[in-house]
């Protein structure tokens, strides 16, 4: 069995507990992880603390810091197999997908490498005579980072790419399902030549996120999960006023309007939910499609949906693969069970497959007679799509507003003023208008309600973790009078 160790101060180590971490797609013990304790957080927290301080990395320029975060960027490339392999083994996650997903990390540390010598502070016009005042923009502080199990590399490299590029430093704590990418991540960023204790890298479930979330050094906590644990750590974090970013969970709404070109809707719905095995935030989990054209579009999808190859997930050739844990499969399980009693109607999957892993098949359920079904308000986090017909076009914006979640949207329809106006009234923190799931380091990324606040991707980001100090500068000669003189 294959064993990892956790980073902190810049020297790996292995913890006093481990656990073992199981391969979804056999659903067997592959790998022993290091189960970070109370005191494991609190010396990776007072390394990132005193990496903080140090003049090694205080005393960096900008530009320097750009540069270490570009070598960064290029040994994620480098190591872009080695790191797919390892979050598809330990995940579930197919490795068509994870090597096209880290090959694209590298990008998102390239643009905050060139950020690093461009987040600027300003220059006031004060009211005031012979007065300089200036803002500058310095990092926040300690940040815990802290992501689930799927997609980590990339959703960490979110989090520590405008942290370090901003200057902060960072605890991160990988998610206690598959957590080997980033422990694996961990020895590839010690090569690019950071100052030891900038990036530290632990894992453990609860206890290990709480101790780190409550700890009096951090100032930031960047978090990425459901909205449960999002909860507890801002409950957590309210110890030491830490600020907070919470990217979390969605029931994003796809809109297809009759006037779409359907097979390109089709095609982007099957990838909008049946990509990353349903696993991904931003899934389209909830078709709403219009009256005239659902049955025409379901025989599309079910053809579709019924094609999709499931296997391995080291299997290039698979399109599907095993949901990462069996609490997810049976999850869905109940979730589905539920919704067909609400009156839900099954049009394809929803039986687990026979044989070892924890598989589950793209799932097509039509919620049209049954408004109430509780898979239209409840996140599968799997490869599960609820249908729901409309027949105006205010009636589409009242359904996919009918949520607590805000992340993403789709629209599909020719119609510009329509697309305009749905752009306006979603409630969502991204709208996607004839194209689905598209990423960019250079566009901002988050939700609304339910799904979070904040924004990761693109400057603000950046902005995210400095705060503003403001410098008052008297360029006067002349003596300050005695102010109980004046009076
Ligand atoms: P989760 O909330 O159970 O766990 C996420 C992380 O939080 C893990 O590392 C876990 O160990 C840690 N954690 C658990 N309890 C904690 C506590 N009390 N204090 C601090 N940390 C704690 O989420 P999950 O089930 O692993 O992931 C799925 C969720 O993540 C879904 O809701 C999904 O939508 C969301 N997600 C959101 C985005 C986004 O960018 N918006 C991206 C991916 C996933």
């Amino acid at each position: 069995m294959q064993s990892f160790q956790q980073y902190i101060g810049g020297a790996f180590e292995d913890a006093v507990a481990s656990f073992e971490s199981l391969d979804p797609a056999t659903g067997t013990a592959w790998a022993q992880m290091p189960a970070a304790s109370a005191s494991d957080v609190d010396r990776a927290v007072r390394a990132a603390e005193a990496a903080f301080f140090s003049p090694e990395w205080a005393g960096m320029t900008a530009t320097q810091r750009g540069k270490l975060l570009m070598r960064l960027a290029d040994l994620v490339a480098e190591n872009a197999p080695r790191l797919a392999e390892l979050e598809t083994r330990d995940t579930g996650k197919i490795i068509r997908e994870t090597s096209a997903q880290i090959a694209y990390v590298s990008e998102y540390y390239r643009y905050y490498a060139g950020l690093a010598d461009k987040i600027e502070g300003a220059h006031l016009p004060i009211d005031k005579p012979d007065m300089e005042v200036w803002l500058r923009r310095e990092p926040v502080g300690v940040v815990a980072a802290i992501v689930p199990w799927n997609s980590q590399l990339f959703l960490s490299a979110v989090k520590i790419g405008p942290a370090l590029a901003a200057g902060c430093t960072v605890v991160l704590k990988a998610s206690e399902e598959g957590p080997a990418p980033m422990l694996e991540f961990a020895r590839i960023f010690d090569q690019a030549g950071f100052p030891p204790g900038v990036l530290n890298v632990i894992t453990g479930g609860p206890e290990a996120g709480a101790a780190l979330t409550s700890h009096a050094s951090v100032a930031h906590v960047a978090f990425t999960g459901g909205p449960e644990t999002a909860r507890h750590i801002v409950r957590n974090s309210a110890e030491n006023l830490a600020s907070t970013s919470l990217e979390l969970g969605g029931k994003s709404p796809f809109i297809v309007f009759d006037d779409a070109d359907l097979e390109s809707a089709v095609n982007a719905q099957v990838s909008g939910i049946f990509a990353a095995t349903g696993q991904s935030c931003v899934a389209g989990s909830r078709l709403v499609i219009q009256k005239g054209i659902k049955d025409a579009f379901l025989q599309r999808l079910k053809e579709k949906a019924e094609a999709v190859v499931i296997g391995a997930p080291d299997d290039m050739a698979t399109e599907v693969g095993p949901l990462c844990t069996l609490k997810q499969r049976d999850h869905a399980l109940r979730l589905i069970e539920a919704s067909v009693a609400a009156g839900a109607k099954l049009v394809t999957g929803g039986a687990v497959p026979k044989g070892q892993g924890f598989f589950f098949p793209p799932t097509v359920l039509d919620c049209s007679a049954a408004p109430e079904a509780p898979c239209l308000s409840n996140e599968f986090f799997g490869p599960v799509l609820s249908v729901v017909e409309f027949e105006t076009e205010a009636e589409a914006m009242e359904i996919a507003n009918n949520t607590a979640f805000g992340l993403a949207s789709g629209v599909f329809t020719r119609n510009l003023n329509r697309a305009h106006r749905m752009i306006r009234g979603i409630r969502a923190g991204i709208v996607w208008v004839n194209t689905y799931r598209a990423v960019s380091p250079i566009a901002p990324f988050g939700g609304h309600g339910l799904s979070g606040h904040g924004r990761e991707g693109g400057l603000q980001a950046a902005l995210d973790y400095t705060k503003v100090k403001t410098v008052w500068l008297r360029t006067s000669d002349d003596p300050i009078p005695d102010p109980f003189v004046m009076r």
